[in-house]
């Protein structure tokens, strides 16, 4: 069947044929509506602007705040014979008045600027009179005050779009969650955009999360590695740990080779640790997150966090390191409550080597990191799929098959263990009771308050808290007393999970959800209907 656009990508940067996504991008840009394009890195989104700019005509402006990437991409263009220029910091007087002239008689191509460039009156003049054709802002996240990578520049771009006479926009990004992609779409000011994230599971990659008090961690981590051959990562959280655990780690396997890395050790030890981690087969290097930005192995068999990372993106980038060549490949994180203040700490302490930063906007970039680090937590904490949380995560609404996450794993164990004669699967009574007696608090607190509080409910705390609210005296109280708080909290998330009962934001409130129950969930409390299934993984295990 003819395919022109594939011909033409085939013609034009020898390509076989688009990824999926990028065909869908690519067409709706070129029919001239606004895009929001979320992929992973790596998944292809240049060519979702380049492709149109090179056979589009007219000029393409790029925004990107990375140089060292422009300058890669303008020379790959030109190798492909695709016209491309630059404008940021590092372009002489003399050749920018050259692309300006340039510019001035009808460039067709793509130029690729600095997001400071639009403060320049003589720039945005000169974009004003040839009125770019598309309007591509790369790393589109830098316009959310709450990411971790805000530029003030980006906050501007929205008004030099309406100067330039609103071409097309195509905003990219690879970290876009659902509050940060509403706030591109707000701050770039797109109109009714087609949103296309895509790509984010990595179906050859196992997640497991093992809980591992600090003092076992080491032994875990050995144990971990001697039944692994393969090359592996290992994160922590500080410098300090690194070490530790690089000299530990090193006397437990002695036939490995184990390499540090942190941005405390010289430029020369970094370089030369990362080249032999590189060429040594089964090489295990221990890091911090400034490991990995240009690692790219394909055969890392293992990324083990040895401290929880910062929040879920940062995860799915750091293990997300593991597997490149498609082959099976495990991250497994050694979850700890105590890394929990590591992390609360490094949080806290965001902004004290700023000291002009604004106030107000650096608590509320704090208040955001906290929410992001209890996502994490929560992510290791629930008995819900780990691939499909990761998905949920970045809006990737993909369908999960064959996962071989430590849940999934350890569901189909229980399930077979909990299985009558028949195959079906038996919830025993004395589950459903503490079901319906979760259930019941829920509802007997009236969606007024969190998690927390309806297991010291249940569990029957005598708190002056409870007393203020004047909780001590309902039915519920106490009817959990026999359990550990902490294993309440996990059977209410569980509840949770399978939709019986769901968290909410109380209007105004951030952070502080209630908890109530679902249409389910009240038919399972008056026995109308059974509780699912999927509340076996609350039996303890059988192993
Ligand atoms: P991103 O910006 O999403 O991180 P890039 O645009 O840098 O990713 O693309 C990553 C790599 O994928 C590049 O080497 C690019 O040439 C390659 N690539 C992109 N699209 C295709 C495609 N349709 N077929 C084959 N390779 C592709």
């Amino acid at each position: 069947m003819s395919d022109p656009l594939r011909d033409q990508l085939q013609h034009t940067f020898g390509l076989d044929d688009f990824r999926p996504a990028q065909r869908e991008v690519i067409e709706d840009i070129m029919a001239g509506k606004d895009v929001l394009c979320v992929m992973p890195t790596g998944a292809g989104k240049s060519l979702c602007y380049q492709f149109p700019a090179a056979i589009g005509g007219g000029l393409t402006l790029v925004v990107s705040p990375l140089i060292s990437l422009m300058s890669d991409q303008v020379r790959q263009l030109r190798d492909e014979g695709i016209p491309a220029c630059l404008l940021n910091s590092t372009v002489s007087g003399a050749v920018r008045r050259e692309i300006y002239d340039e510019i001035r008689n009808g460039f067709e191509g793509l130029l690729y600027v600095a997001p400071e460039r639009f403060v320049m009156d003589d720039f945005v003049e000169l974009m004003q009179a040839v009125k770019p054709k598309i309007f591509a802002v790369d790393e589109a996240h830098c316009v959310s005050m709450w990411g971790h990578d805000f530029r003030r520049e980006y906050m501007r771009l929205r008004e030099f779009r309406e100067k330039l006479g609103d071409p097309p926009c195509i905003a990219l990004t690879a970290t876009a969650t659902e509050d940060v992609r509403e706030e591109i779409i707000t701050n770039l000011g797109l109109r009714d955009p087609s949103v296309v994230v895509t790509g984010f599971d990595r179906p050859n990659l196992s997640y497991q999360c093992r809980p591992a008090r600090p003092s076992v961690k080491i032994g875990e981590l050995s144990d971990i590695f001697r039944k692994e051959p393969g090359s592996g990562i290992v994160y922590c959280s500080t410098r300090k740990n690194v070490d530790e655990v690089t000299t530990k780690l090193s006397e437990q396997l002695k036939d490995r080779s184990v390499f540090a890395y942190h941005a405390g050790m010289d430029q020369a030890a970094r370089t030369a640790n990362q080249q032999r981690f590189m060429n040594t087969p089964g090489a295990v290097a221990v890091a911090t997150n400034a490991f990995g930005m240009g690692i790219n192995k394909p055969d890392i068999r293992l990324v083990v966090h040895y401290n929880i990372p910062a929040n879920i993106e940062a995860y799915y980038q750091e293990a997300g390191r593991a597997g490149r060549d498609g082959r099976p490949a495990r991250c497994i994180i050694l979850f700890s409550y105590a890394d929990r203040h590591t992390q609360e700490f490094l949080i806290d302490k965001t902004g004290e080597e700023n000291p002009d930063a604004n106030f107000e906007a650096l608590e509320t970039l704090k208040q955001h990191a906290h929410e992001k680090l209890e996502r994490l937590i929560r992510y290791c904490q629930r008995q819900v799929c780990r691939r499909r949380m990761i998905l949920d995560y970045f809006g990737d609404e993909s369908p999960v098959t064959d996962c071989r996450c430590d849940i999934c794993l350890g569901h189909e164990q229980l399930a077979a263990a909990h299985a009558d004669t028949d195959g079906e699967i038996v919830i025993p009574d004395e589950l459903v009771l503490l079901v319906r007696k979760i259930l019941s608090a829920i509802a007997r607190m009236n969606g007024k308050f969190g998690v927390g509080m309806v297991a010291e409910v249940l569990k029957g705390e005598e708190s002056e808290k409870l007393a203020r609210w004047g909780l001590q005296n309902l039915s519920v109280f106490g009817l959990l007393r026999e359990l550990p708080t902490k294993r309440i909290m996990a059977m209410i998330y569980r509840v949770i999970d399978v939709g019986l009962a769901q968290q909410r934001n109380p209007p105004g409130v951030v952070g502080r959800p209630v908890v109530e129950l679902t249409g389910p969930g009240v038919a399972v409390m008056k026995a109308q209907e059974l509780p699912p299934v999927s509340l076996v993984d609350l039996l303890p295990r059988k192993d």
